[in-house]
């Protein structure tokens, strides 16, 4: 969907009103006056109404000269969407419109009231009226919130939580190479997925070029974006060729976890998705579980600080996983994921997999 259709959807949603039965009639008005978001008055003016400026707009929207329908009029250009919304109401709190609040539980009787007032075109009430059921599906869409992927590594030099490198496959792929085609991968399926759903999801990736980031760095752009989810994408290596298999770490208690509970069901999630996937493209996929980060190695895991991902103190904080898609050091693993002709084909089987396990892991909590 169109991102201003989306922010206006969103906003409508949002907007606390006293008349909360009107929400989706007025957003089908708005659909229809606004080309679902796309006139040029919505685009540059988050004027969604074609609302004529006047004087008692002054709080809400700046008037601006605008050339609509051959015709150059005075619009009001709004300060936002939520402006443009409280405007609205106010436009039809003027004197023209008394009388209006006697529909307030009746979305047809209030469209049949406003709409000869609002405009000479016949049939006007009727085509809002036809918008209606979009209206109400748009508000009704489920919201996953937003999701950042992390590719891990990148670059060329190492820095505190994140090296430029580390594993490479046994024909020669590098991990940050495969981490970020992978990223990108499961970042479009996830937002086509989404799109096909209905749902409204937006995904942010920490790096989409060749770029180091300190693990802090990572973490951190789940805070500051609000993200519900922050998933570290990495493949194994091992001086063993013949070690494999998928595992997901969730940062342990025991190193500081604010949300432990939520976050061994995301990491559980990730691991079961990815497995699904693999079984797809490989039968002898090998499950190594999803686990604390007490069993990654030594040290704790640093992008799944607590701190770092901005969750003290935070009312919901985001769950937070580290996903070891394989080991890139197994032959056979390497031709099917990195350098093998259907590489790509599989890693999107695998990420299409993960995607859906994603969303419905974020729909039910
Ligand atoms: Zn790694």
């Amino acid at each position: 969907m169109d991102d201003l259709l989306t922010r206006l959807v969103a906003a409508t949603r949002t907007h606390p009103l006293p008349h909360p039965a009107l929400k989706a009639i007025a957003l089908a008005q708005w659909l229809l006056e606004s080309g679902r978001a796309t006139s040029a008055l919505a685009r540059e003016y988050l004027n969604f109404g074609g609302l004529k400026w006047r004087a008692e707009m002054a709080p809400f929207a700046t008037g601006a000269d605008h050339v609509a329908h051959d015709r150059r009029d005075g619009y009001c250009r709004f300060l936002s969407i939520a402006a443009f919304i409280a405007g609205y109401w106010a436009f039809l709190g003027r004197r023209p419109y008394a009388g209006w609040e006697r529909f307030a539980d009746d979305p047809a009787g209030f469209i049949r009231f406003i709409a000869p007032i609002y405009t000479p075109t016949a049939g006007y009430a009727d085509r809002v009226l036809a918008l209606l059921p979009e209206a109400e599906r748009l508000l009704r869409q489920t919201d996953l919130g937003t999701i950042v992927l992390d590719p891990g590594h990148g670059g060329t030099a190492n820095l505190p939580g994140s090296s430029a490198n580390n594993a490479i496959s046994a024909s020669g792929v590098t991990e940050k190479a495969l981490t970020l085609a992978f990223g990108l991968t499961l970042r479009d399926s996830l937002l086509d997925q989404a799109r096909a759903a209905g749902e409204r999801l937006t995904v942010l990736l920490t790096r989409d070029t060749d770029v180091n980031l300190a693990g802090e760095a990572r973490a951190g752009l789940a805070g500051k974006a609000g993200g519900r989810a922050f998933l570290s994408l990495h493949f194994n290596g091992s001086g063993n060729q013949t070690v494999r298999g998928t595992e997901t770490f969730w940062r342990a208690a025991e190193n500081g976890n604010v949300n432990p509970a939520p976050d061994i069901a995301f990491a559980q999630a990730v691991q079961g998705g990815l497995i699904a996937g693999w079984r797809v493209i490989d039968p002898a996929a090998r499950d190594r579980g999803a686990k604390p980060d007490t069993q990654s190695g030594p040290r704790a895991l640093g992008v799944l600080n607590d701190r770092a991902l901005g969750n003290v103190g935070r009312a919901r904080p985001a769950v937070a996983a580290l996903a070891e898609i394989e080991f890139i050091t197994h032959p056979g693993v390497d031709r099917l994921i990195a350098s093998g002709t259907a590489a790509s084909a599989n890693r999107a089987t695998i990420a299409a997999s993960l995607a859906s396990a994603i969303r419905r892991q974020l729909d039910g909590v």
